[in-house]
């Protein structure tokens, strides 16, 4: 070894690059993992691109939070779209595109000929993207970086509907006309009795082959197994039915999961610990934490809680159905009504007075919610979600059963193992209406010895083991850290 040769290895640093996709949901993860590789004492690059970033600064205090860690720094690449640009779910191919267009050639420009400068001070040794990013593997291949894929949506969605796809494809599974929707689907090892038609990703249901998100997620199941590894969001029991068969495919992977309570772990027991005010998220909106002093006066487990999450919207009349529902329960509510998540003119004369009336008594809505804090108050019996895998996750760490009204892309596989594999909930998948509605409420949260709420602690017990300090979540995440300086010496 000559003497350049030395000084470069010694000089090289371990610098991890997280680029997620510019989500909510995809956001507020990435940044808990990146905090917790800044505690393991490895250099952190987040990059955000343009029109996610900027609010993501403005209304929160992650900015205040990061400029703890001397390793941890901030970057941005241009997409193209207008700042502070509401996002529903059907705005996630305008978003992708945009990427595609014009963050993907910079980012390889960056990446590849070194021409970014704050990267260049210090160079990027492993890559950690969203694994929907398939761009990224090839780039991390061209630039001679490690990369080690994150998969935000559900770990079963992602083996059932993304991994196994091309296989779906292949056998004439997928795409299927709206119909015949309790047909099984027996292709995908692992869960030949559990999932149906309606419960595979929604973007199955196009008739289209060529529809886009169909094109984005077979790109996404070949490029995946070409990383050195892939990060997910669960532990190791909840999971237990598809591991086995994702790791055939995808040998190297690190389940971190719950990531929320693991982060949040990590932080209490450091002295760099935030304040207990502002809570340990990186929601990328301002949070009312008023709904908690409102929890406050609630007895233990006697409140609904109802979100949909950032990109979910209703109509007018789901809306009512489902207000109806949880009323007629006379269930305490705490309910997220995210701007923008009413498709159409919310009128409130559309609305009956006796839904406002009752509101008044038993309700309290709110823009948007310390969803983590909420979730862990002891008032919360229920939550009645969007079953997005943070909120589905969020609600199993807790031990809070659900009632799932799943909208699209993996919330249709998760609403199905909430019932099916994890037994902590209903799932109303397809249907909206009052009856139904209250009956699972009630359903969830009546009676001490209800069936989910004992599902949902034992899944609790289990999620907090897996973060303990022996715990498989914990082992997972030490690993990942060794492999990262492994991969960078
Ligand atoms: N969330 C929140 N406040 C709310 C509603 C949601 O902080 O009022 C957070 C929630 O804790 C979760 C994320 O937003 O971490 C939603 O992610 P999920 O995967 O559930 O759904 P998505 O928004 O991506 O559809």
């Amino acid at each position: 070894m000559n003497q350049n040769d030395q000084q470069n290895t010694t000089t090289i640093q371990p610098h991890v690059l997280i680029f997620p996709i510019p989500f909510q949901g995809p956001v507020n993860c990435a940044l808990k993992l990146a905090e917790l590789l800044c505690l393991s004492g490895i250099n952190v690059t987040f990059l955000n691109t343009e029109h996610i970033h900027g609010p993501l600064l403005r209304h929160t205090q992650v900015l205040s939070r990061f400029s703890r860690y001397p390793n941890f720094k901030f970057d941005t690449v241009p997409d193209g779209l207008e700042h502070e640009k509401p996002v529903s779910g059907d705005g996630f191919m305008e978003v992708m595109d945009a990427v595609d267009k014009v963050s993907k050639p910079l980012f390889r420009e960056m990446m590849v000929s070194g021409k970014w400068s704050r990267i260049s001070e210090r160079p990027v040794t492993v890559m950690i993207p969203d694994a929907c990013f398939s761009f990224a593997v090839d780039v991390a291949v061209e630039a001679g970086v490690q990369v080690v894929c994150f998969e935000t949506v559900s770990p079963c969605c992602m083996w059932t509907s993304y991994l196994n796809l091309p296989t779906l494809i292949e056998a004439g599974d997928v795409p299927f006309e709206d119909n015949d929707l309790d047909r099984l689907i027996t292709t995908v090892p692992g869960t030949e009795h559990v999932i149906r038609r309606r419960d595979l990703g929604s973007f199955c249901r196009s008739n289209d082959l060529s529809d886009p998100v169909i094109e984005l997620i077979v790109k996404e199941a070949k490029s995946v197994p070409r990383a050195q590894g892939l990060i997910l969001n669960t532990f190791e029991e909840l999971d237990s039915l598809i591991l086995p068969h994702m790791r055939k495919l995808c040998p190297n992977i690190y389940t971190i999961g719950p990531l929320h309570t693991l982060h949040k772990t990590r932080l209490t027991t450091n002295p760099t610990q935030p304040s207990q005010e502002t809570g340990f998220s990186n929601s990328v909106w301002k949070e009312d934490r008023t709904c908690l002093s409102w929890l406050d006066k609630h007895d233990p487990k006697t409140v609904i809680y109802v979100s949909i999450g950032s990109l979910a919207t209703m109509t007018v009349e789901q809306l009512v159905e489902i207000w109806y529902g949880v009323v007629n329960s006379e269930k305490p509510f705490l309910w997220v009504r995210r701007p923008g998540s009413i498709v159409g003119e919310y009128d409130e004369s559309r609305i009956p007075a006796e839904l406002l009336e009752r509101t008044k008594e038993i309700g309290c809505i709110v823009d948007w919610a310390p969803q983590e804090d909420v979730l862990a108050h002891q008032a919360i019996g229920g939550f009645l979600t969007h079953s997005g895998w943070n909120s589905t996750i969020e609600s199993i760490a807790e031990g809070v059963p659900m009632v799932c009204w799943p909208y699209f892309v993996d919330q249709q596989v998760n609403s199905r193992f909430v019932e099916a594999v994890w037994k902590m909930g209903v799932d109303m998948k397809d249907t909206c209406d009052r009856v139904r509605v209250e009956k699972a409420v009630r359903g969830i949260m009546d009676s001490k010895d209800n069936v989910f709420a004992q599902s949902a602690n034992t899944w609790a017990n289990l999620a907090h083991e897996s973060i303990s300090k022996t715990g498989s979540s914990s082992t997972h995440l030490g690993r990942l850290v060794d492999d990262i300086l492994a991969m960078s010496s």
